[in-house]
């Protein structure tokens, strides 16, 4: 009884797991040469901090990723062009459900 209430649970986790991506932003934000050069894309665009090896990537709304606007930096703006680094949250600004709010204007990202 207890074994099968188990497998039910891992089965849930699992599907919730692969919603929660289903539900991915569809838009990611990026960072200029200048913006990402060297180490710099290694912290956080929202606090700041190092992200280390555990990041996620910086959802965009759709309206902040709409059209050419996500080939602007999320942090100074500027036009990126094709030499970028993509943008990427601390596990603590990405935890859980954060991720899929937008870096630029905090909207829902999906
Ligand atoms: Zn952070
Ligand atoms: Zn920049
Ligand atoms: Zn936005």
């Amino acid at each position: 009884m207890l074994k099968k209430s188990i497998a039910l649970a891992v089965a849930l986790l699992i599907i919730a797991v692969a919603s929660a991506n289903a539900a991915a932003p569809r838009y990611y934000g990026k960072l200029c040469n200048s913006c990402g050069f060297g180490q710099r894309q290694d912290y956080c665009v929202k606090c700041g901090k190092w992200v280390g090896s555990s990041s996620f990537p910086a959802g965009l709304c759709s309206s902040c990723g709409f059209g050419q606007k996500k080939d602007n930096c999320v942090k100074c703006g500027k036009w990126v062009g094709n030499n970028y680094y993509n943008a990427r949250i601390c596990s603590s600004c990405g935890f859980g459900q954060k991720k899929e709010y937008c870096v630029k204007c905090g909207k829902w990202a999906n």
